[in-house]
């Protein structure tokens, strides 16, 4: 196995989406290719963090995989009914996509004007009351 990895795959630490995130990217065919980042509202970190620190941890993270794997391209997924966001933040549904989706194109601008050649992929993903996840690429 070549010690390089395409992709980077930025995402929520929350423990109801794992399983379903490594099967949405093993249906993408990136199973065991991808360099894993868990941090509790994934693209917020980026968009709006808690400190600035927070954020120089996110972009190290991705420098270094590109340093060590040569990887190509960033997926950032964010997901509805976050609880980094704070519960109640939200006036409605829409309002809490506007700011998702915000938060995702804030995080893509600072990735690829941090790093020459990466390219951003960003997704919302929403879970439903069967516990069913969707993961829909943002345009
Ligand atoms: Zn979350």
């Amino acid at each position: 196995m070549s010690h390089s990895a395409k992709t980077l795959v930025l995402h929520c630490i929350d423990f109801r989406f794992v399983h379903e995130s490594v099967h949405f990217l093993k249906n993408l065919g990136l199973l065991n290719q991808y360099d894993d980042v868990a941090v509790a509202g994934s693209a917020k970190n980026l968009a709006d963090p808690y400190d600035r620190h927070d954020r120089e941890f996110v972009l190290r993270q991705i420098a270094i995989a590109k340093k060590l794997h040569g990887i190509s391209e960033v997926f950032v997924i964010n997901h509805l009914d976050c609880g980094a966001y704070g519960k109640g933040t939200f006036a409605n549904a829409a309002e809490e996509r506007d700011r998702h989706q915000r938060d995702l194109q804030v995080a893509k601008d600072i990735i690829e004007r941090r790093f020459d050649g990466l390219s951003v992929t960003k997704i919302l993903a929403r879970i439903d009351e069967r516990e069913k996840v969707d993961f829909e690429k943002i345009a």
